[in-house]
């Protein structure tokens, strides 16, 4: 089985953005929001069998762990009323998706976060979304200010509410930042890549994994700068007096695949060991080019990992294994939703 960890509803219905931008200009004019639009079924399985599933099966992958348009969060946006009620639209609508095809696709949550509201405040939206919708885990952005780093870093007190409730309910949180509304950071460039950096080096440096033993992160888009720069990284560890950075971080923080080029997967696979190392996409997301020097998608990482040197049961690991492994309920909810697809 091929598990893709790393897919967004980018291709949602219309209505449904249309919605978050009336709003948002409500909220802006002091009025309330307007109803939520109606989706019919139908215009759902559109969106998914001319997108996500479509490509799936061009790429021969079988699942994947699906969440919302991760900019389109825009924790910076509104404030947690707005907040709250986007992410309960967001996170139903995957519910529906995964309903309509669930042994393709499996959900991820996005929070409830805005800049300076305190984290309490996600815990009954990741409640809902692991008991009542199935999901596995969650998408935890550490900047809500939208490029401007105005909360408190992963290592504070602030996060563990949200810590707390990941473990309890095995679930793991992907470090993932939203839109930038700061001009001096490209979105999809320099603040996801550096919101990775930074969520792994806030970690790094904290006490989070010994307050946590068996919390479990993924730094997406191949884990940013880090894999790149882990020799730093290793002697800041060792300066700081921290011990061996593979023993401080690697029972507890995972990167995926999402790097766009084979040289980078091939330095992702020999630095960080296979047993850390998650099969992911992010299909349909922010690099929907033909690579013009290998003819395919940027974003078909699979074919990047076919080519490591790496032993048939390595590349199972990265597939499959290592997504149960560090999404404690996959396992069982895949089961669940096939159990239903039959
Ligand atoms: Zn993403």
């Amino acid at each position: 089985m091929i598990i893709d960890c790393h897919g967004h509803y980018t291709t949602a219905p219309r209505q449904h953005e249309g919605w978050r931008t009336q709003q948002i200009e409500a909220h802006t004019a002091g009025k309330p929001p307007p109803p939520r639009p109606t989706m019919t079924d139908d215009e759902i399985r559109e969106t998914i069998v001319g997108g996500q599933l479509k490509v799936q099966r061009e790429r021969g992958t079988d699942l994947t762990i699906f969440s919302p348009r991760a900019a389109g969060m825009g924790h910076h946006l509104g404030d947690a009323t707005t907040s709250e009620a986007w992410a309960s639209a967001c996170n139903e609508l995957i519910h529906r998706v995964c309903s309509l095809f669930p042994k393709n696709f499996i959900g991820v949550g996005m929070l409830p976060q805005s800049a300076r509201v305190s984290p309490q405040n996600c815990i009954a939206e990741i409640g809902r979304c692991v008991n009542e919708y199935g999901f596995v885990g969650v998408n935890l952005n550490p900047d809500p200010s939208g490029g401007h780093w105005q909360d408190p870093p992963l290592s504070d007190h602030y996060w563990y509410p949200v810590y707390e409730k990941m473990v309890e309910y095995d679930i793991p949180a992907m470090i993932h930042v939203s839109a930038s509304c700061n001009p001096a950071f490209h979105t999809t460039g320099s603040h996801y890549l550096s919101g990775d950096t930074t969520g792994f080096n806030q970690l790094m440096t904290s006490s989070v994994f010994k307050d946590f033993p068996t919390i479990k992160f993924i730094i997406p888009h191949g884990g940013g700068a880090v894999p790149y720069h882990w020799g730093r990284f290793r002697g800041l560890a060792q300066d700081a007096k921290l011990g061996l950075l593979s023993e401080i971080v690697l029972k507890n923080i995972f990167f995926d695949t999402c790097v766009y080029h084979l040289p980078g997967q091939e330095l992702l696979a020999k630095v960080i060991p296979v047993d850390n190392i998650i099969f992911a996409s992010e299909m349909i997301g922010a690099v929907r080019g033909i690579d013009p020097e290998t003819g395919h998608h940027y974003d078909d990482t699979k074919r990047y990992i076919e080519q490591l040197p790496l032993s048939v049961d390595d590349k199972a690991k990265i597939f499959e294994g290592n997504a149960r492994r560090v999404y404690g309920r996959l396992s069982a909810t895949i089961e669940k939703q096939s159990a239903r697809a039959v």
